[in-house]
């Protein structure tokens, strides 16, 4: 069997929470295995965080908000967060090597992510020094109102395993650079990277308390830091059902919540496209992070009149797709990150044979059968009233349909309760944006795969999420717009009781 060349590789350390700027045990001192995709192996154990560790960690980032973080000059805040942006430049291949051995996310991809994710603290002190103003309202000769945008506290951030660094970065850079203090609380499946973002921030030197990890069960360790009463931002990424269970437990306090949840994005395609593209793009799109992607085109609609060729090349790139070692750069498509949800795409697979689908997969080299591999597959004769074609399976899964003209495609398209993305392919300019525009989702691309600048919204409608991130979208969460209104003539009071 092929062998990890990584440092990983040298046996890894257990990983501690970091608070108030210490890598420290539990309070509990319990401590859960952290596991390898490729072979089921212990790489490590994890400090188990609860209750009590979380509310340490508030109480250390709500002093350094109330200290010596809020009172840095703004240069002095944003070259830390640069800083930590030069750092993980610095590291990346190490730690696009832990991302891989602890997801099973191919290396040549997640080499990609931790780039883009330097980029995402560059990005927002940029933003911060160029896009983050008030406003100012002249009233007649009577007042002059203006608008300061303040930070907000310790935000709570929640995180996925699904591209755990560079969804933890997306919120952390914001978070920071606009001049809150941080709570991170990663997923339990992926906590390599996330002690290496703490390793990262600690060696940048930002003050004690700024940045917190507190790694942990959601429903335990997540939990406490949604319900506490000092963390008045939550920033969610994960399931729509965790999302919606984070806000019951969050609403007594009246939390504001940034949500990012689940997909179940249409990729369309009519009979004009350039079809060698769009084939390219389909496949990458569902194939590529091993399909465990918010954003993935998991459900294919083709025109009747292309649907035979297209599916043909679609079976011969499956067929080709390389099955691997995450590790190897030739790998296409890993093992997914954890035995459970290994179990949970199975068993969508014998759904979907139950629901009348043909499955259609690739093959899984016999030397990696002890890893959470599931080949890239097509369920063939699909159709929306099956639970595969309606439920998020976030594998290397797509359900292949079919459609005769454009109301009938935007009507199947739209009749799933997710809206986070879709993709169109058709050479008719005005047909691609019609289409994109009839498509209830946040995110829409037309031609193309899915390309974005850091400058656009991120985020989904319906039960795909609530608010928008990146670019000066994350401003919207992050800071809390104050008006001051100043009289600079005296004007009327009414004079009650006089
Ligand atoms: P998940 O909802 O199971 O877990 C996400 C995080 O929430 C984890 O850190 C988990 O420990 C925590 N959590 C669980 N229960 C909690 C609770 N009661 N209170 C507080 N925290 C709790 O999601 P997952 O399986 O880690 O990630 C996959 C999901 O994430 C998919 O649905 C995918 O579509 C979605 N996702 C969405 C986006 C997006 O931008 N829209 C991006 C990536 C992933």
């Amino acid at each position: 069997m092929t062998q990890y060349q990584t440092p990983a590789q040298q046996k890894l350390d257990d990983i501690s929470l970091y608070i108030n700027g210490e890598f420290v045990e539990a309070s509990s001192k319990e401590t859960f295995e952290n596991l390898s995709p490729f072979t089921n192996e212990k790489i490590n154990l994890v400090a188990s965080g609860d209750a009590s560790d979380i509310d340490q960690a508030v109480a250390a980032a709500k002093k350094a908000f109330h200290g010596e973080w809020g009172q840095l000059k703004l240069e002095e805040r944003l070259g830390y967060v640069n800083k930590i942006g030069d750092l993980i430049e610095e590291h990346s291949e190490e730690i696009a090597m832990l991302e891989s051995y602890d997801t099973g996310l191919p290396i040549s991809q997640t080499r990609k992510m931790i780039a883009r994710s330097a980029k995402n603290f560059r990005f927002y002190a940029d933003m911060v020094k160029s896009h983050l103003y008030g406003e100012a309202y002249q009233v007649d000769d009577e007042f002059i109102n203006y608008s300061v945008r303040k930070p907000v506290g310790v935000a709570g951030l929640i995180t996925p395993w699904n591209a755990p660094f560079m969804l933890e970065t997306w919120k952390i850079a914001p978070a920071l650079a606009t001049g809150n203090t941080v709570v991170l609380k990663p997923a339990e499946w992926s906590p390599l990277s996330a002690n290496r973002i703490a390793e990262v921030i600690d060696q940048a030197g930002l003050p004690d308390g700024v940045f917190n990890v507190v790694h942990g069960y959601g429903e335990t360790a997540g939990a406490a830091l949604v319900r506490h009463p000092d963390v008045p931002l939550i920033s969610f990424t994960g399931e729509t059902t965790t999302g919606s269970e984070i806000m019951k437990n969050g609403a007594d306090a009246l939390k504001q919540f940034s949500m990012e949840l689940g997909g179940k994005s249409p990729i369309v395609i009519f009979d004009d496209a350039d079809l060698d593209r769009a084939l390219d793009a389909c496949t990458w799109g569902v194939f590529s992070f091993n399909g465990e992607r918010c954003t993935a085109n998991s459900r294919v609609y083709l025109h009747e009149d292309i649907a035979d060729d297209f599916i043909e090349k679609l079976k011969q790139r499956v067929d080709n797709i390389r099955v691997g070692d995450p590790m190897d750069p030739n790998t296409q498509v890993g093992p997914l990150v954890h035995r459970d949800h290994y179990e949970s795409v199975k068993g969508y697979l014998d759904l979907a044979k139950e629901e009348g689908c043909e499955v259609y997969s690739g093959k899984v080299p016999e030397e990696y059968s002890r890893g959470n591999y599931v080949a890239p597959t097509l369920l063939l004769n699909a159709n929306q009233n099956m639970r595969v074609v309606q439920e998020e399976i976030f594998g290397p899964v797509i359900a292949v349909m079919t459609f005769k003209d454009e109301d009938e495609v935007i009507e199947k398209a739209n009749d799933v309760r997710y809206g986070l993305a879709g993709y169109v392919w058709t050479k008719d300019i005005q047909r691609g944006h019609r289409v994109a525009q009839a498509i209830d989702a946040g995110m829409l691309w037309v031609n193309s795969q899915n390309v974005r600048d850091l400058r656009t919204p991120f985020g989904g409608s319906k039960h795909s999420g609530i608010g928008r991130e990146g670019g000066f979208y994350a401003f919207e969460f992050y800071t809390e717009t104050q008006i001051i209104h100043v009289s600079i003539k005296d004007h009327h009071i009414p004079q009650f009781g006089k």
